[in-house]
């Protein structure tokens, strides 16, 4: 008989790191289309601070995580795309992946190729579809070409160091921004075209120099409130803004009439938009494992925590001290 009982991290109310608790619980047997997974790692994101200060509101108590890789223990009636001790990887909604066992919905669940580690599973899901997306599916009207300037914030974070690597393969001249010189030289190496330090100089002017005055044909913008005028100044006319996600806080209300002068386009995506369906998942998963598989894509885990450690683990992505991927050891 597998054992249902589990540590798991949970919230009973908003607020600061404080509020994470370590409970045990028992977890029970996966029902009609669910699965039950013991987790070997799980991934933080920066979605997970927001859920917890209550940015996003959702309802209490809540087990927080979007991102986790494991083994099958059990398989609920009308699952047919997994077995028990399949090596697997998701990035899924609703959140709960901080514990080591759980009982989820099968649909965003994939088998992880045996190439990939568990670890790596862990620190790319969430992180590498979202990047899938954003590079291939979120796009102008006339599409994304090998040689065009996209301008991507936060780039030497988890999210952020994937997209280097991703549109360099594309051969698109990626201009990154980060805040400090060595998170700069952190997203050159990863394929980053060019980099600025955004806390020391002013992007807009750079991006402005970079590209000959013409400006980006995208902007992608998951820090908000800190950075938006900026981002709206850097595209080029008839450019997209892609704004997903509010790191510094949310983007002011806006007025359509600031986007007249270029005729600019926005969307404001999230990643179950596009991976909303298990061929959707599948499909934008197995072009991830290629890209890492292939060694194009490296998945950096800079930052490894025990499931315990979990408050130490926001507190640092919080400070922006953290690069790159983080996990949780479970
Ligand atoms: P990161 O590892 O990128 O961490 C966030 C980074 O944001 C920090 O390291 C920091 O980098 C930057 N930042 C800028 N201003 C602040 C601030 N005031 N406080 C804290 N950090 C700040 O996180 P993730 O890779 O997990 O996620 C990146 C972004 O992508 C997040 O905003 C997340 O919500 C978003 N996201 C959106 C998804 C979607 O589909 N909409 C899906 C997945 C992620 P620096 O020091 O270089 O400025």
């Amino acid at each position: 008989m597998v054992t249902t009982t589990s540590k798991c991290v949970q919230i009973s109310r908003n607020g600061g790191t404080e509020v994470l608790e370590l409970v045990t619980r028992d977890v029970g047997q996966p029902g009609a289309g669910e699965i039950l997974l013991r987790h070997h790692a799980v991934g933080l994101n920066f979605i997970d601070v927001y859920q917890r200060s209550g940015l996003y509101a959702l309802p209490l108590p809540l087990q927080l995580g979007m991102e986790g890789a494991g083994v099958v223990e059990a398989v609920g009636d009308g699952v047919t795309h997994l077995q028990t001790g399949d090596r697997v990887a998701y990035a899924s909604n609703p959140p709960g992946s901080y514990c080591e066992r759980r009982v989820m919905p099968a649909t965003h669940v994939c088998k992880l190729p045996d190439s990939i580690s568990f670890d790596t599973g862990a620190a790319m899901m969430l992180k590498g579809l979202t990047v899938q997306y954003l590079l291939k599916q979120c796009l102008p009207a006339e599409g994304l070409q090998a040689g065009d300037f996209v301008l991507f914030h936060a780039a030497a974070g988890g999210v952020g160091l994937i997209a280097c690597q991703w549109a360099k393969a594309l051969g698109l001249q990626l201009i990154a921004t980060a805040g400090s010189d060595e998170k700069c030289q952190l997203a050159l190496a990863n394929g980053a075209s060019h980099a600025i330090n955004y806390r020391t100089e002013d992007f807009a002017a750079k991006v402005k120099a970079i590209t000959g005055g013409q400006g980006v044909k995208v902007v992608y913008d998951s820090v908000g409130k800190d950075t938006w005028e900026g981002s709206i100044a850097s595209l080029r006319r008839f450019g997209l803004m892609v704004s997903f996600g509010n790191a510094s806080g949310p983007v002011p209300p806006l007025s359509l009439a600031a986007l007249a002068p270029k005729g600019l386009y926005v969307t404001r995506p999230s990643v179950f938009v596009y991976a909303h369906s298990r061929s959707a998942t599948q499909a934008m998963a197995d072009d991830l494992f290629n890209v890492v598989s292939s060694g194009k894509v490296n998945i950096h885990i800079a930052q490894r925590y025990a499931l315990e450690q979990v408050r130490t683990a926001h507190e640092a992505l919080e400070a922006r001290q953290t690069t790159g991927s983080t996990i949780l050891t479970v």
